[in-house]
């Protein structure tokens, strides 16, 4: 396989900082995958997608992987149920598309999330109401230490919100994805923005969930290729009950959503609002106006000018609120 060298990684993360990889290959099988891991293995090791969710900061002295294992192959099928295994290459949407082209249900609230179906398990992605660990049966992975594949049942992936054991350890390389769809679908609303945006529709099929989401995300987002971004920069906070008490006392109408085990979530976009940076801009980046949660980049190429922006963020929510907002987006 063609090991390159001296690679720029602008084209490769969507904020479009700049940073040269020392070497960068492109898999596109797992036997490819684990020849290069073994042919280099005490150059460190980072594997990106399309760069929809991290930036860098500075060059990567190692071995940057880019997985291309492409195609899209069913493992099972029968009347009710169908489970399909996805190259971690191929674009997430175009995936989404397919399923919802074929009638298979279980991902279409995911329509339009860029990057690919690689890194779809390590963040475990989400949107309206769905998140992918939902549809995920197990994850084809390689060890980036021996090269070896090993394969994860979903209850070994310890999805969270935004999170997985891929995420914490870094250990795996994801090669493929098996999902779980199922052949019927009625649609329960689960979810306000979509509801109003299907509410004159009777009985919404599979494509005009998708059309809806894809409307919705249109108006709401803004376009990498257009104004550089990341999506949600920060995590929603997860608060205790003193925490959730303190903040009502300061914001009595802060959205708070129980989610089990004693603890709440509150909302980012929130904060961020209430702190005065929606839409506010400091040099070459600022907060969208749209969307409060999401940080553009409207003019550097230097990854710690989207860093400064962060921390001014966090310490303008942190000292209005008590509560320390943490990035979702990889910082490199
Ligand atoms: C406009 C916009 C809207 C977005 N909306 C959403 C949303 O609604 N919900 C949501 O959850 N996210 C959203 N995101 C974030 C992003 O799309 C997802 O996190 C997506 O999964 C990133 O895919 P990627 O291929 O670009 O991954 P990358 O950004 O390249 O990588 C993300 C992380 O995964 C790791 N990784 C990537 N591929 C692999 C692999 N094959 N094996 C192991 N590790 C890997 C990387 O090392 C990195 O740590 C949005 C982003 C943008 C720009």
């Amino acid at each position: 396989m063609n090991i390159q060298q001296n690679i720029q990684l602008q084209p490769y993360n969507s904020f479009r900082t700049k940073a040269r990889a020392k070497l960068f290959c492109e898999p596109e099988s797992v036997e490819q995958l684990s020849e290069v891991l073994r042919s280099y293995p005490n150059e460190p090791k980072l594997v990106i997608g399309n760069g929809c969710n991290l930036f860098f900061t500075k060059d990567f002295d190692g071995l940057v992987i880019h997985p291309r294992m492409r195609g899209i192959r069913p493992v099972l099928d029968n009347d009710s149920i169908v489970e399909l295994e996805t190259g971690a290459g191929e674009e997430w949407d175009n995936f989404v598309n397919h399923c919802v082209e074929k009638g298979y249900a279980g991902i279409e609230n995911l329509s339009l999330i860029p990057g690919t179906v690689g890194a779809a398990p390590i963040q475990n992605i989400g949107a309206y109401g769905t998140e992918v660990k939902d549809a995920i049966v197990r994850v084809h992975a390689v060890n980036k230490d021996t090269g070896d594949p090993e394969t994860f049942p979903a209850e070994a992936c310890e999805f969270g919100y935004r999170d997985s054991m891929f995420k914490r350890t870094r250990q795996y390389i994801v090669t493929s994805v098996v999902f779980r769809l199922s052949k019927s679908f009625a649609y329960t609303e689960k979810y306000a923005d979509l509801n109003r945006e299907l509410a004159s529709v009777p009985h919404p099929s599979l494509k005009q969930v998708r059309e809806a989401i894809i409307r919705i995300r249109r108006r709401k987002l803004p376009d990498p290729a257009e104004l550089p971004n990341a999506g949600s920069f920060f995590k929603n906070p997860l608060l205790t009950m003193e925490e959730k008490e303190r903040l009502l006392a300061k914001l009595p109408d802060a959205p708070i959503y129980p989610i089990g085990t004693g603890k709440f979530k509150t909302s980012a976009a929130f904060l961020i609002e209430k702190a005065g940076y929606k839409g506010k801009r400091n040099g070459p980046v600022g907060i969208y106006e749209r969307h409060a949660l999401i940080i553009v980049n409207y003019a550097t190429e230097n990854g710690n000018d989207i860093v400064d922006f962060m921390h001014e963020v966090q310490q303008a929510v942190d000292k209005k609120f008590g509560i320390r907002l943490e990035p979702e987006v990889r910082i490199y």
